[in-house]
This record gives structure tokens, sequence and C-alpha cells, in this order.
């Protein structure tokens, strides 16, 4: 199986209109230009999905792939307000992010809606980013662990054998948009972890996926998760909405 390359993703959650849409990647893709070895690395963006046809339009010439931030498990049907896995295949997205913590905790989605959400989006033939991570009450009641265990367990369950379109952001609640990010070593052991619990789940086809790091990643700290053993990329949110940032996150994701 090729080996995956360093993921740098970016959820620009609900930011940016269409018009922000394209002033952005205006000043993002030149500067990806000017970095060396971009080969080396993944760089894939999250935008509303409103603003994912400008997106794809700019970017169609560049490395950057656009993903979606949600989707819903159903194909078609009276689901006010919902987007389906066709519908983002129709206009060519390649990723889409399936159990962010703002989703289960804002909108309440369950570890069962997340696996029916996964199974759709497969089937669709789309890429999937699954976001796992502990609460601070769990983490602080020892319990970091039993969570993402039982997060990927479900999450996964009925997809074993298609690992290799599935990649994994682990991002503790606590570290989401707070500016506090977790110790690297201490999200290595979370890494290191989640790597076990795939070669359970499918021993042949655990190497395939990717365990990213989300939680205050920015410029300042990239290295230090990316240099982690068992971190193989990043889900940037707060600093992605910055192209200098982010840029400067891929740039240092290629020197890794
Ligand atoms: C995220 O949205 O997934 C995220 C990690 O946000 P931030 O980088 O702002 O903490």
């Amino acid at each position: 199986m090729e080996k995956k390359k360093i993921f740098v993703a970016g959820n620009w959650k609900m930011n940016k209109t269409v018009q922000e849409t394209e002033e952005y990647f205006q000043e993002f893709l030149p500067l990806l230009e000017k970095i060396e070895n971009l080969e080396k690395v993944e760089i894939a963006i999250f935008p509303p999905f409103v603003n994912i046809p400008k997106a794809l339009e700019i970017t169609k010439n560049s490395v950057v792939k656009i993903g979606a931030q949600n989707v819903f498990f159903e194909k078609k049907g009276a689901y006010t307000g919902e987007i389906s896995p066709p519908m983002l295949k129709a206009l060519n997205v390649e990723y889409v992010i399936i159990g962010h913590s703002e989703r289960r905790h804002i909108f309440k989605e369950s570890n069962e809606w997340i696996n029916k959400k996964i199974i759709s989006a497969l089937e669709e033939g789309l890429k999937v980013i699954l976001c796992v991570g502990e609460t601070l009450e769990e983490r602080e009641s020892g319990l970091t662990f039993t969570v993402i265990e039982s997060q990927v367990k479900t999450a996964l369950s009925g997809v074993e054998n298609a690992l290799e379109n599935i990649d994994i952001a682990y991002e503790p609640v606590w570290a989401i948009g707070t500016g506090v990010p977790a110790k690297p070593e201490d999200a290595q052991k979370v890494h290191e972890f989640i790597k076990e619990l795939l070669k359970g789940i499918n021993s042949e086809k655990a190497s395939s996926v990717r365990v990213l790091y989300g939680g205050s990643v920015k410029p300042e700290n990239a290295e230090s998760f990316l240099k982690q053993q068992d971190i193989e990329g990043v889900l940037v949110g707060g600093a992605s909405l910055i192209p200098e940032k982010f840029a400067q996150i891929v740039e240092i994701a290629t020197k890794i």
C-alpha cells in the first residue's frame, strides 16, 4: 500500500463568505508556490458548504484539495438543511470531516450517527476524516482512552475493510479553539493508542490510516506535533483562516 503523505487540513468552520474565500486563495496559492518539496504534503481545506464551488474553481490547477465539514447519511429526502453524500460527490469534493467535536457537542451527534455518516460517505466514494477526542472532564476522570476507544470502534463498525479511505483526527475537545494545545507527548500517547486500536480492527489496512492531531495548532507549535512518531498530520481550525499562517504550517510539514 502506498505510503500516505503528511496531511495538513484546514477547517474553516462557519467562517468566510464567497468573496472572502476568493480573496483567501488569491493570497494562499502564491504563498504555496514558494514552498519547496510541496509534494511531501497533502493539503486540504474545508470551507462552509456554500463556498465549496468557488473554492474548487479557484484551486482547480493547484495541489489544494477541497472538502466538506459535515454530511448527512441519507442520500435525499425530507431532511431540511442537510447535505447528502451524492451532492458532495457531484461537486467533486474528495474529503468530508465527520464527527467534529462541535458537531458532537453543539449538535448532539452520537457515535451511532457518526457511524452511519461514515458508511454513507464511503459508499459514495468520499474519503473521510473522522474526528475523536475527550472532554476535559473525561480527561480529568482518567477516561481518555476509554472514550477514544468507544468513539473509534463505534464509528468504524462495518467499515473495517475500507480503512484506506479513512483518516482520523485526534482532537481533545479542551484544546479546540482554546489556544491551549495538548502537550505533544500526551497527544503522541493517544495517537499510539489509536494506531493499536486500528491494528485490532484491520491489521492489514491499519497503517493506511493517518492519525492527525488537532487543537490549537499554529505555526509556533506545528513542528512539535508533527515530529512525534505517530502524528501524521494536523487538522487546523483558527490558524487555517489566515493564509500566511496556514502556508507556514504547510512549509513546516514539508520539512519533517
Ligand atoms: C478544529 O476546528 O478542528 C480545530 C482544531 O480548531 P483550532 O485549531 O482553532 O483549535
